[in-house]
C-alpha cells in the first residue's frame, strides 16, 4: 500500500474524536505531500529546525506539531508557526516557550509530558509534579496547556501498555475535572494506538504505520 492508501485508511478507521497526528520525522517533503493529498493536514515532527524547513516547504494551513524533547536553545526556530508542543516537561522550558510566544505575539497550546512508562527514561515529568507544574504556570499568559501526553513502555506486554495509559487517563480525567482547558490526551503510536484508544486516547502520533520503516 502507497502513502495514500494508508493515511486515508487510517483517517477512515480511527474514530472521530481521536486526531490524528502523522508523524512524518525523517520524511521528505514529498511525502509528507502525499499524506496532506489524502486529507490529513496534521503533522508531527521530532527535530525543530527539520520541522521548520518542511514548514516553509509545504501548504501553509498543516498544522505542525512538536512531538519530540525540546531544547530550550531551540524554542526561537518553531514559536513563530508551531501549533502544538507535546514534550513539555519543565518549568524552564515553559519560560522559554513563554518568552518565544510573546515576542512572536501568540499564544502557543503546550502538553505536559508525563512520565508513565516502567522503562528508564530521562523525558516526561513524574505525575505528583503535575499540579505544582500546572501551578507554576499560570503566569505565563502566552502559553496555554491543553493536556497530557505519555509513551507506553516499548514492550510486546498489553497488559502492561495498557496499565501505563490507564494511569494517564486517570491523572488526565483528575486534572480536567478542575481544568477544563486540559482537554487533549495524547497517547498512542503505530504499534499500540488501538490500546491508546481503548483507554481513553483523544490523540494519536502514528508515523510508521503511514510512512514506512524509517532509515535514520
Ligand atoms: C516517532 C514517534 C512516534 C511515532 O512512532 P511510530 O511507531 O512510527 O508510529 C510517536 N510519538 C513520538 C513521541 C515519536 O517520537
Amino acid at each position: 500500500m502507497n502513502i495514500k492508501t494508508k493515511t486515508k485508511d487510517l483517517i477512515n478507521n480511527i474514530p472521530s474524536n481521536v486526531t490524528l497526528v502523522a508523524v512524518s520525522k525523517t520524511k521528505s517533503v514529498e511525502e509528507i505531500a502525499l499524506s496532506y493529498e489524502a486529507g490529513q493536514h496534521v503533522f508531527g515532527e521530532n527535530k525543530i529546525q527539520e520541522m521548520a524547513l518542511k514548514w516553509e516547504a509545504l501548504p501553509k494551513d498543516i498544522s505542525w506539531h512538536m512531538i519530540g524533547h525540546v531544547q530550550t536553545n531551540k524554542v526561537k526556530y518553531m514559536s513563530r508557526f508551531v501549533d502544538l508542543i507535546h514534550g513539555v516537561d519543565s518549568y524552564k522550558l515553559l519560560k522559554e516557550i513563554q518568552k518565544q510566544a510573546y515576542k512572536n505575539d501568540r499564544i502557543i497550546s503546550c502538553l505536559v509530558q508525563i512520565r508513565i512508562a516502567e522503562e528508564e527514561t530521562k523525558f516526561g515529568l513524574p505525575p505528583d509534579q503535575l499540579n505544582t507544574l500546572l501551578e507554576d504556570s499560570k503566569i505565563f499568559k502566552n502559553v496555554k496547556i491543553v493536556g497530557l501526553m505519555g509513551m507506553a513502555t516499548f514492550t510486546e506486554d498489553k497488559d502492561q501498555i495498557a496499565s501505563e495509559f490507564k494511569l494517564l487517563k486517570r491523572l488526565f480525567d483528575k486534572t480536567n475535572e478542575k481544568l477544563p482547558d486540559m482537554k487533549i490526551l495524547s497517547m498512542g503510536m503505530s504499534g499500540d494506538y488501538k490500546i491508546a484508544i481503548e483507554c481513553g486516547s483523544n490523540m494519536v502520533r502514528i508515523g510508521s504505520k503511514i510512512f514506512g520503516v524509517r532509515n535514520y
